[in-house]
């Protein structure tokens, strides 16, 4: 059957996850550990052409996933193995079956296209930004919104996505003993792309706070009022411009691009006439928001810490050529 190729259906999960970890052959186990770095790295995770390995390395990979609890990850890991399926499932001839197992009530209407219950259509899009996913935009025939092919795959995406997510948020306590080198490897590998994800998108040399707080906005987490002066504070200390301050809060789950706009243009000083300085680090201390490294020493300000940073890498430049 072709849905084997697809392992997060309910049933197939079912049939492996019973399998005792002592029978897992050394070769799943490893395809897990990819299967997760792989979608640290690109942003989506490969097939392995053996059903049963695929299945096997996805359910030991949620529970990694799960055991490491870093809400990046998770949104990481859930929406690369969601893209990795639509990149099946928009050419899919049993798309409808798909649909029935994951529990989305879509129905075949002529050859190409299908139906789904206007309810179901917008819980689905919601987070669907593009304008043609707007209802506006959209056929309706008797409470039911016309789609493509292509477009029901990228509603099972979200539905993928949104329950995979659900899944590896689950608190995992006790992992096996051999998974823990692994989890270590991967927690190195998620650090690494963070920080060069950050870096691209500020120039580098960034306080541990301001990481902190862009890598929750990133992973869609609601941040507080105070990390969002902060941030915008920073960046905008930083040079960066209004709309690349906006754009780091599109992946907010409340974004309200207006009132963001407003916030960015007040802090900048563009409406109130005064241009804010992030909070100071002992201020940034009281709200438990500070992440102190061995480049904060001596700075009080996090504006200050890329400046320090570079004279200190200087010094040591020096020093090393002056020994030789
Ligand atoms: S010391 Fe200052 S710059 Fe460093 S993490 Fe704390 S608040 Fe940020």
């Amino acid at each position: 059957m072709t849905l084997f190729k697809y392992p997060f259906l309910p049933k197939l999960v079912e049939k492996y996850s019973g399998i005792p970890i002592s029978e897992l052959s050394a070769r799943e186990i490893n395809l897990a550990k990819e299967r997760v770095i792989e979608s640290i790295r690109r942003g989506v995770v490969s097939y392995p052409s053996d059903y049963e390995e695929n299945v096997v390395s996805y359910i030991l990979a949620m529970i990694i996933v799960a055991s490491i609890g870093d809400q990046y990850l998770r949104r990481r890991y859930s929406l690369a193995e969601a893209k990795t399926a639509y990149r099946y499932l928009k050419d899919e001839e049993d798309i409808l079956e798909v649909a029935r197992e994951i529990g989305v009530d879509v129905k075949e209407r002529n050859r190409g296209s299908f139906t789904i219950p206007l309810w179901e259509y917008l819980k689905l899009s919601k987070t669907i930004r593009d304008e043609r996913w707007k209802l506006v935009n959209r056929t309706l025939i008797n409470g039911n919104v016309l789609l493509s092919r292509r477009e029901v795959a990228r509603l099972l995406m979200e539905k993928i996505r949104s329950e995979i997510e659900e899944k590896v948020s689950i608190k995992v306590e006790n992992i096996p003993s051999f998974l823990e080198n692994w989890v270590s490897e991967i927690k190195l590998e998620l650090e690494k792309r963070k920080k060069s994800e950050f870096k691209g998108r500020i120039g580098g040399r960034i306080p541990p706070c301001m990481i902190r707080i862009m890598e929750r906005i990133k992973s869609g987490e609601n941040v507080s009022h105070q990390e969002r002066f902060a941030i915008t504070s920073y960046l905008i200390g930083r040079g960066k411009s209004i709309e690349e301050v906006i754009s780091l809060f599109s992946s907010s789950p409340d974004f309200d691009e207006k009132k963001t706009r407003y916030q960015v243009l007040h802090i900048s000083g563009e409406i109130s006439g005064k241009r804010y300085s992030p909070p100071s680090c002992d201020k940034m201390r009281t709200f438990g928001l500070c992440y102190m490294d061995e480049g904060c020493k001596g700075i009080r300000n996090p504006l200050q810490y890329r400046g320090v940073k570079i004279d200190r890498e200087r010094r040591s430049k020096k020093q090393s050529k002056r020994e030789g």
